[in-house]
């Protein structure tokens, strides 16, 4: 689901997308008794559903449920729609979830399978899988490689004090003379450009094996980070009261991705499927449901503040939308 380098370029995008300032919409109550019947003030919900766009209501009504299931409602959540055709999601930053609009079009009307990414990315932020980002990872690589050539260096060095054939070759000029010393001289340079070559090669193979057992290191992180995301997203979406079956859904539709088999930072599909399957037996849904449901029936809905270029979604955290609101709630106007 998650590819470096699509990753790095749509960044700086995102970072743009982001607002500094926006309109948010505050929850009214959605019980009614002293209004009269045609003054109804409209729910959160419809008030959403009016004002959203069709993918950001749905993605707000998802992650708002996961977030009161499983009380992760203590801080917002920002969703930002990545207007590329990509079969894809990824979790970054503090808060954000980015979903591609080719997953949603290809989960069109399947909120349970939506919930499961939603829920696995939120899973990634809880687990704190965000800690190393795709410009660290790169960083890190570089790092990684001025520290082989530091090495190499300090071998060549070695290499090239313990070569003194072309002193001695020198050496055997002087003692020897004429042809003979220059003919010792000849064999004893070569046989240290040649101890240089090898030890320049060596280099090379130091820095090749180091940037490998890196990029081996990390892409098994990142497959049992993606096993325990997929862990935490069937618990929390199953919590939310949305099918479970949805992660088998959405898996299939990973699965039907062409890049899927090259990707070496995802487990293989079957596998993840297999997994989900297993959690399936360990967690029946119908009790998690239950044991987020009464979460659910605790709390109130959370408020939602759009952007104002409509491209991305604050999900507010319990506390609601406002800090103006509260510091009044608390001093008065
Ligand atoms: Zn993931």
């Amino acid at each position: 689901m998650l590819k470096i380098k699509t990753i790095l370029g749509i960044l700086a995008a995102i970072a743009l997308l982001l607002p500094t300032n926006q309109p948010s919409v505050k929850a009214n109550p959605t019980s009614s008794e002293n209004s009269p019947p045609t003054e109804q003030p409209k729910s959160i919900y419809q008030q959403a559903k009016e004002e959203l766009p069709e993918d950001f209501y749905a993605l707000y009504r998802i992650l708002e449920r996961i977030a009161r299931a499983n009380k992760l409602d203590e801080k917002p959540w920002r969703i930002v729609i990545v207007p590329e055709y990509n079969i894809n999601a990824f979790a970054t930053d503090v808060n954000l979830i980015a979903i591609y609009n080719g997953i949603l079009e290809q989960l069109t009307g399947d909120a349970s399978a939506i919930a499961c990414i939603v829920a696995h990315e939120m899973g990634h932020h809880i687990k704190k899988h965000i800690a190393l980002s795709p410009s660290e990872k790169v960083a890190l690589i570089e790092q990684i490689q001025q520290e082989a050539q530091r090495e190499a260096l300090a071998k060549k060095q070695n290499a090239q004090a313990q070569a003194t054939g072309m002193s001695i070759g020198r050496s055997a000029a002087r003692i020897f003379g004429g042809r003979v010393g220059r003919f010792g001289a000849a064999i004893l340079g070569n046989a240290s450009r040649q101890r240089s070559k090898v030890a320049q090669e060596r280099i090379d193979e130091i820095v090749a094996q180091k940037k490998e057992e890196l990029e081996q290191t990390l892409a098994e992180e990142a497959r049992q980070r993606e096993f325990e995301a997929d862990e935490v997203g069937y618990l929390y979406s199953a919590k939310a009261g949305f099918e479970a079956e949805g992660c088998l859904r959405a898996m299939k539709v990973f699965g039907q991705t062409p890049s899927a088999e090259f990707d070496t930072t995802h487990p293989t599909v079957p596998k993840r499927i297999e997994a989900f399957k297993d959690l399936m037996v360990k967690f029946p849904a119908t009790s998690l449901a239950e044991e987020g449901g009464a979460l659910i029936s605790e709390t109130k809905p959370l408020t939602y503040s759009l952007s104002k270029d409509r491209a991305s979604l604050r999900v507010n955290s319990s506390r609601g939308s406002s800090s103006t609101d509260d510091v009044e709630r608390l001093f008065g106007q």
